[in-house]
């Protein structure tokens, strides 16, 4: 399961930031073309965070919508996935600007 994975470095990543603080909170940025899904990313967190600096804290995902921007017309767009045509001039030569990514926000710790 891809979403275990993320979870596993997600952990990691905050051991290594915290420096034997607890996390309050972790703020995640999914775009909507990474192929995570939010809910089992969460799911997951919830499951895998006991026992670790992360038991008490809670998860905020933010889903990133996809942009592009057209190379013809130079503007830039909010689109569907796998809709990559420019809504302005229908032109197909365009570059993804969001969406695919994943990472984390921003990691609160515990006062
Ligand atoms: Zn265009």
């Amino acid at each position: 399961m891809h979403e275990y994975t993320i979870v596993m470095s997600m952990l990691d990543l905050c051991e290594k930031h915290a420096k034997g603080k607890e996390i309050d909170k972790l703020v995640l940025k999914i775009g909507k073309m990474s192929g995570i899904e939010p809910h089992f990313l969460q799911d997951s967190f919830d499951i895998f965070k006991e026992n670790t600096i992360c038991q008490n804290a809670s998860i905020e995902i933010n889903v990133i919508d996809i942009t592009i921007t057209c190379q013809d017309c130079k503007k830039e767009a909010k689109v569907d996935a796998f809709n990559f045509f420019c809504p302005h001039c229908k032109s197909g030569n365009t570059k993804v600007l969001t969406g695919e990514e994943m990472h984390i926000d921003y990691i609160k710790l515990k006062e």
